[in-house]
């Protein structure tokens, strides 16, 4: 059996009056992320998670954010079109890891559905599939509620 682990590390500035999206849930925040996608931290962690575990690079290098078609687009696609990448490599995801830092809003609330989304598109069970959140005890860009990072670990198996 052979079996891969990835790392995948993202950020986004926070802004006034823009949406916040989470793991494809819309948080109700007066804050959301600046990018180019919808800008889901914790989706682009695990997209490149997903990457690093087969060495594939990062999502800068498959999405360019200079490429107006991935303008405002869900991200939930573009993982799609990752676990598509590592379907055709012939491996299967045995869980995610994914950790959240932000100080507000509290994200709890909305964990469990979070996780429910990312079961679907991953195509795994539920309980394999891990959201934290944290908040940064009000230090550094989080803490300031100036940004958000996410961090996320994947197994890969292939049988
Ligand atoms: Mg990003």
């Amino acid at each position: 059996m052979d079996i891969r682990i990835g790392h995948g590390f993202d950020v986004h500035a926070l802004a006034d009056g823009l949406r916040l999206v989470l793991c494809g849930v819309e948080i109700p925040h007066t804050k959301g992320c600046v990018a180019h996608s919808d800008g889901d931290v914790a989706i682009h962690a695990i997209c490149d998670s997903l990457l690093g575990a087969l060495a594939l690079g990062d999502i800068g290098k498959l999405f360019p954010d200079s490429d107006p078609k991935y303008k405002g687009i869900d991200s939930m696609k573009l993982l799609q079109v990752v676990i598509d990448i590592v379907r055709s490599k012939g491996y299967k995801i045995s869980n995610v890891d994914c950790t959240i830092a932000m100080q507000r809003p509290k994200l709890r609330p909305h964990i469990d559905t979070m996780r429910e989304r990312l079961s679907v598109t991953l195509g795994i069970d539920v309980d394999r599939v891990s959201v934290k959140a944290t908040t940064t005890e009000h230090l550094g860009f989080e803490g300031r509620e100036e940004g958000v990072s996410a961090t996320a670990v994947t197994l890969l198996v292939r049988d």
